[in-house]
């Protein structure tokens, strides 16, 4: 007699077949969500790992797994996968670590001018090349270079993709096969593997060291100085600080020694300062016109550093160097696009209403805001966590330091307020409730010290994202 009890069928045929799912009305709604193809890839996926669990002995069609369970049961899994493979992989977190200019979180939020002037654009065409006045072609450069250079004071401006693209189309057009002369004590590595000799070599051109680590000067570069020399380069140390006995040779310095020579002065400015900043109340740090009225022939800097906008690459300096960097094949491969164009524009001219920009550029707003107000902010997000966080944890309020990040002012920090969890057990790990709070749909970072975790307030503006986020905190 034949017998067809599920117990001494072989598991396997409690598998259901895909053409079988593909056929029921839940799998149907996933592939009106999801297409056809992922979900078709995604149910044999899951099969197959049914089939892999059985092969290996694991228990999953006994007796109380019905063909109806399993499949429930990869209809399920399915749309979990599903829903997390067509989630955005980047999405906005909260960045609570303190440093403002975080490279790894994305560095300056935009300011709102900048944010419409990007969604105005990318819908549809735009005059990026087009001259509206004569219907010819016109330049990309143009909608930016004369802001450029009337906040720099340079003669003529044109912007790339980052800074490090500034710094190797500058030294490939000035330096090709020909000398560079840089101090020692400038020769910086900054993250993301950007050397300064391997980005030199990349260029084309030849390093000439001068100086040492701590202390370099005007002889060292003189004494370099050969036939082949293209040119001095000055380079913004950005994330570090030589304290006690140094000694650098300045802008004019430099400045001073290649104008006998007919030769450019280059300075590699990291982030792009435009203002003064002593008079917001914070460090000093050289702007861009400083260094174009040293002497400078090109400064190279950032869009996302200090100066609070997308990610590019400005380059100010001579008009005839500016020409020379235009026409080099390489500016074709590291053109800005139309959305950066238009935040660039937007960012560019609130700093001619210098007097609103504590209010209208993000950046400064944040590195200017005022202590009271971080601790208001951090009293807030206690009360939020204290509402969700399980027994065994404390919840303060400190003092901290922010920083400006992305190689601004490195040694320099700026009094803050944080909200600080501590464990008081051993049932549970900080790294554990850091984890959790990147979890949530909307991640909050924060930056985990000596067994305590602590959220950095100076960026906390939205009260009722940071709420909404929190209220989500697993209650288990
Ligand atoms: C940040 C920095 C760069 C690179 O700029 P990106 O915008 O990150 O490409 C180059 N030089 C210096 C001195 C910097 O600080």
């Amino acid at each position: 007699m034949k017998n067809d009890s599920c117990q001494s069928r072989s598991p396997f045929a409690t598998l259901p077949s895909v053409d079988v799912l593909l056929r029921d009305e839940r799998v149907g709604r996933l592939i009106t969500d999801f297409g056809k193809d992922s979900v078709k890839q995604t149910l044999v996926h899951q099969i197959d790992q049914l089939r892999h669990a059985i092969a290996n002995g694991e228990s999953i069609a006994d007796a109380q797994n019905t063909r109806a369970q399993i499949t429930d049961r990869i209809i399920s899994q399915s749309e979990s996968v599903l829903t997390e493979q067509f989630s955005a992989s980047i999405r906005p977190i909260i960045n609570l670590t303190g440093i403002i200019l975080h490279t790894n979180l994305g560095r300056a939020p935009y300011p709102q001018v900048a944010i419409d002037a990007m969604v105005s654009v990318s819908s549809g065409a735009a005059n990026v090349e087009y001259n509206l006045n004569n219907g010819k072609r016109g330049k990309r450069d143009d909608h930016i270079a004369r802001w450029i250079c009337e906040l720099t004071g340079a003669e003529a401006a044109t912007a790339v993709n980052n800074n490090a693209a500034a710094v190797l189309i500058v030294l490939n057009t000035l330096a090709e096969k020909r000398e560079v002369i840089v101090s020692r004590g400038e020769l910086i590595e900054i993250g993301g593997s950007f050397r300064m000799p391997d980005i030199m070599q990349k260029a084309r051109c030849k390093l000439v060291e001068v100086g040492t680590t701590n202390r370099t000067h005007d002889y060292d570069y003189i004494n370099a100085l050969a036939k082949k020399t293209a040119a001095l380069m000055k380079v913004h140390t950005s994330n570090f600080e030589i304290a006690g006995f140094g000694h650098s040779v300045s802008v004019a310095g430099l400045a001073a020694i290649a104008r006998e020579r007919n030769l450019p002065v280059i300075d590699d400015m990291g982030s792009g300062n435009l203002l003064n900043l002593e008079s917001y109340g914070l460090p000093a740090e050289r702007t861009a016109r400083q260094s174009i009225e040293e002497g400078a022939d090109i400064i190279t800097f950032s869009g996302d550093k200090l100066l609070g906008g997308p990610q590019c690459g400005l380059i100010a300096g001579r008009k005839h160097l500016i020409d020379q960097i235009n026409r080099n094949p390489l500016k074709r491969t590291m053109r800005l696009d139309k959305v950066t164009l238009a935040a660039l524009e937007a960012v560019l001219k609130l700093y001619r209403k210098p007097e609103s920009l504590t209010a209208t550029l993000p950046v400064l707003a944040l590195l200017t805001r005022a202590p009271e107000e971080i601790k208001a902010s951090a009293e807030a997000l206690a009360i939020y966590f204290k509402r969700v966080l399980r027994q065994g944890l404390s919840v303060s309020i400190k003092a901290c330091e922010s920083q400006i990040g992305s190689g601004a002012l490195p040694t320099k920090t700026i009094p803050s307020f944080a909200v600080v969890i501590e464990c008081n057990d051993s049932t549970q790990s900080i790294e554990s409730i850091a984890g959790i709070a990147r979890s949530l749909p909307h991640p909050i970072v924060g930056r985990l010290s000596r067994n305590s975790l602590w959220f950095d307030c100076r960026a906390l503006t939205d009260h009722a994202a940071i709420e909404a986020s929190v209220s989500q905190w697993p209650s288990i």
